[in-house]
């Protein structure tokens, strides 16, 4: 009676390119939920994004459970 066994290994490294990019989307996500006081719009809309604050209002039940300090 012959018993063969096979234990295969597979290594597979992280790619450094795409721990980059996930790098900067989450540093741009955190921006946006946590610091974003019009900034991002105000590059297209101007001075007026300030007073809309249209992300922030968007994000802002999710930037107080996240415990950014906001008002
Ligand atoms: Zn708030």
């Amino acid at each position: 009676m012959s018993y063969s066994e096979e234990i295969i290994v597979s290594k597979q490294a992280v790619p450094t390119f795409a721990v980059v990019i996930l790098a900067i989307i989450f540093g741009f996500g955190l921006f946006l939920v946590g610091y974003d006081q019009g900034h991002l719009f105000s590059i297209i809309q101007g001075a007026e994004a300030f007073d809309d604050l249209f992300i922030h209002e968007l994000t802002h039940d999710m930037r107080h459970a996240a415990g950014f300090p906001c008002h």
